[in-house]
């Protein structure tokens, strides 16, 4: 019996099916690679860090240029899957990114060039005259606006990815933890215990968000990644002829705007920043301190939509939370586990890793099957963030 007929035997698992794990799956099953992806929760589950309506789409990266370059094909491969399953996932609302005075707007504006992303810089006296929705404070001194920039339809997005991955012969397992890890010295075949069944495969892509460091800690390793619980609000507006464009604010607080996409007539707002847990399981809890934690996001995210929108209601309407995995450079991890053959892991996408996830995938399907990467991926490597137990 050659390895291919050998029972659960598969030419790449891939553990965790969200949104990174899933374009993982697709895009090595795309590649004529039989394909595993297991997921502990149920499809679309809303414990990690993709859950939700919307997530921002962009070319501009500032200084982590880097993932600029990778927009431009990410943006194709969003539209590749438009394509081939009839529905729209891209919501192009136009976008702008606000700048306080004394910030550079340098690198975004290279990033665009570089990539022949058509854009406009407005000083804050034409973004006032162009945006009577928002209030332009006298911090603001240049407004960069992107046509291209916009919103993906987050839970669209997943649902898409894993019937294409279906439709192409993918096998997806759901409720099903991954509980061991194993690749055999000799041959190098990893083996893969569930909670349910066991499986074999010839190489393994790790993304499990949040969790990653319970995966590896077995295998002798830790990741310098830190949980945040992230806080998002969405207000409701007052004047529907006065919508909204995407918006990314480089002012006081920083802050995203995303127009409606999920509560019907409201905006969402979210800090980059959240508050640190231990664990991803603990973020359900609701303690005095956590309670005081959250108070603070809303209050910030409040005092900005005061200041900024006065045509939102003064309350939020809806307050969700989702979880990112930080880097402390912001660098995602893209890379091969040192001391094993076959195993890869994608990690720390510090709460900027949705857009180009279908580029993502692709780079992790060519690095787990020693494939040419166009991309410099020289700064995402894991031996940065490695930690020995
Ligand atoms: C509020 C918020 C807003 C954001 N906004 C943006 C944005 O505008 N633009 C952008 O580009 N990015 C954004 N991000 C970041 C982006 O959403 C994340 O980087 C991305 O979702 C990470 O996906 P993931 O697949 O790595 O992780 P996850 O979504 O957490 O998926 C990991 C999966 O692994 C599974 N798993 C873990 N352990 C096991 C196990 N033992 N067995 C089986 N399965 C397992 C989990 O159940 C989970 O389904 C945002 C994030 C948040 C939280």
């Amino acid at each position: 019996m050659s390895m291919a007929e050998v029972p659960n035997m598969y030419d790449v698992i891939v553990l965790g099916a969200w949104i990174v794990g899933s374009s993982a799956a697709y895009q090595s099953q795309k590649s004529e690679l039989r394909t595993l992806l297991l997921e502990q929760f149920a499809l679309g589950h809303e414990n990690g860090s993709s859950h939700g309506g919307s997530r921002v789409i962009r070319h501009q990266y500032g200084s982590l240029s880097e993932y600029a370059d990778w927009m431009p094909e990410a943006y194709l491969e969003w539209e590749h899957l438009e394509q081939a399953s009839g529905e729209k996932l891209l919501n192009r609302t136009g976008g702008t990114s606000l700048f306080s005075k004394g910030q550079s707007i340098e690198s975004d504006l290279k990033n665009l060039r570089s990539n022949g992303v058509p854009h406009a810089v407005l000083t804050r006296e034409k973004a006032m005259i162009k945006y009577p929705m928002m209030t332009f404070g006298p911090e603001i001194e240049n407004v960069l606006e992107e046509s291209a920039m916009g919103a993906l339809y987050a839970d669209k997005c997943l649902r898409v990815i894993v019937e294409q991955f279906i439709a192409r012969g993918g096998v997806l397992k759901v409720g099903n933890p991954v509980i061991s890890i194993d690749e055999n010295r000799e041959n190098g075949v990893i083996t893969i215990e569930t909670e349910k069944e066991s499986f074999t495969g010839e190489k393994l892509i790790i993304c499990a968000g949040t969790w990653i460091n319970r995966l590896l800690e077995p295998l002798g390793k830790t990741l310098d990644v830190k949980i945040t619980k992230i806080t998002i609000c969405y207000w409701r507006e007052t004047d529907e002829s006065r919508k909204i464009p995407t918006t990314q604010f480089h002012c006081d607080a920083n802050m995203f705007l995303i127009p409606e996409m999920e509560h019907e007539g409201c905006v969402k707002f979210l800090l980059h920043h959240g508050h640190e847990i231990e664990d991803p399981e603990d973020s359900k809890r609701t303690d005095q301190e956590r309670r005081v934690s959250i108070k603070q996001d809303i209050d910030c995210l409040q005092e900005a939509v005061k200041q900024k929108f006065p045509f939102l209601h003064p309350e939020p309407e809806f307050i969700d939370h989702c979880l990112y995995t930080v880097s402390p450079d912001n660098h995602f991890v893209l890379d091969k586990l040192p001391g094993f053959e076959n195993i890869v892991v994608g990690s720390a996408f510090s709460g900027h890793g949705f857009k180009m996830a279908p580029v993502t995938g692709k780079l992790l399907k060519q690095l787990a099957m020693g494939e040419p990467v166009k991309y410099n991926l020289s700064k995402m490597k894991i031996q940065r963030l490695l930690v020995p137990v």
